[in-house]
């Protein structure tokens, strides 16, 4: 079986490096809040072009904080997409505020401009709830739609919290995952295209109020110094390890990053008929977490891939607003048809950056003939 996604390779890469790096932190035993914390998000700022980062705990722990800062709470409503992870809304939720969920683009599977558009103008006109932001989600590695989406943030006076969770390392006009939004959140998980050897998160954004904001809500709500608590915080910092893990990571991410969008181009103008690759958009890089297909006969082509020692996986297999917690919350008017009709069609392929053409090849020819 080749793996869906290989980590034992680049650990292998960098292995010196990184037992170098975690040596060093067990040496000086600063572990929470160590310098290469701050190391780190200096080095993230400098990569996506953004004045401030704040490492945080995970992914999901960086949106709560984010909404945090932006003041959200009870009777907020917060615009998202509910083909996502469950993270993005369930954040939303754990503020007391409202997901209202939005349709999704049927090529490029990201936040659709005209379903938040009608979503805004349904909760000003029937709602008791006050429209506060909206999260875009990067799926798969691809930025949303942010010139648009943006421009409708302003017309109606709502936060953009983009949750790059996916997507840190690509880019949208040549503006880097990160700077785009108000605040942009993303995830150090083990499997993202940047991951840690466990949790850890970040948090980007250029206004120095929210930087302060969410540097305290981070660390327990402190005010001028650990035991001043001026708000009620959490306890969400990176740790140091996995922050010295990271910066020997970075060093190869732009060489990662290469690699990734070599398989997936080389993917894409191989693909049998009738197997649509998530489209990308224009001007938009996208730094493929998941290489992820349309197809009509999806368990009988995943069976026979798998027969044939080839891993697939379906994200996601059930949408949020289907998901219990999250069944009656407002939806976009005309409901959420291209969210249902791509949960029932969409699987990924194998992506790595160090995934070999012949594999590569192996994988498209076995496609191609369960397709006939
Ligand atoms: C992974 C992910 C998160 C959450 O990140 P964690 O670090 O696992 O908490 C949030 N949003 C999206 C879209 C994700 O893929």
């Amino acid at each position: 079986m080749i793996p869906f996604i290989d980590l034992q390779t680049q650990r292998r890469r960098i292995e010196g490096d990184v037992q170098g790096a975690i040596a060093a932190v067990l040496e000086h035993g600063q572990f929470i809040l160590g310098p290469e914390v701050e190391e780190l998000e200096r080095n993230l700022s400098a990569f996506c072009r953004t004045k401030h980062t704040l490492g945080c705990a995970n992914g999901t722990d960086a949106i709560v904080l984010a909404l945090m800062a932006l003041g959200i709470g009870e009777g907020d409503a917060v615009f998202a997409p509910s083909f996502t992870f469950v993270a993005t809304v369930e954040a939303v939720k754990l503020v007391r505020a409202t997901p209202v969920f939005v349709d999704v683009c049927k090529d490029t599977f990201n936040l659709c401009p005209d379903s938040l558009e009608a979503a805004i103008t349904h909760i000003k006109g029937q709602s008791s709830l006050r429209p506060k932001a909206i999260i875009p989600v990067d799926l798969f590695g691809q930025p949303a739609d942010y010139r648009k989406i943006e421009a409708i943030a302003r017309q109606h006076g709502l936060a953009v919290i983009a949750d790059a969770a996916q997507s840190f390392g690509a880019r949208l006009d040549d503006k880097p995952v990160g700077a785009w939004g108000d605040i942009a959140t993303t995830s150090f998980f083990p499997a993202k295209p940047l991951g840690c050897y466990g949790d850890g998160g970040a948090i980007f954004t250029n206004n120095d109020e929210l930087l302060s904001l969410i540097r305290s809500y981070r660390n327990h709500g402190q005010g001028k110094d650990r035991y001043d608590n001026i708000r009620v915080g959490l306890n969400s910092r990176l740790d140091t390890l996995q922050a010295a893990v990271l910066l020997q990571k970075m060093k190869i991410f732009p060489d990662e990053i290469a690699a990734r969008d070599t398989v997936a181009q080389n993917y894409t103008r191989n693909l049998p008929e009738r197997v649509v690759p998530q489209a990308t958009l224009a001007g938009a890089t996208s730094v493929w977490a998941q290489y992820t297909v349309v197809v009509d006969a999806r368990d009988r082509l995943r069976a026979a891939l798998g027969e044939a020692g080839i891993p697939t996986a379906v994200y996601y297999p059930k949408p949020n607003h289907l998901q219990a917690p999250y069944v009656d919350a407002p939806r976009a008017p005309g409901g959420l048809p291209v969210t249902e009709y791509l949960q029932e069609r969409v699987f990924s392929l194998p992506m790595h950056p160090y995934l070999d053409d012949d594999t590569q090849a192996r994988i498209l020819s076995v496609l191609a003939k369960a397709m006939n």
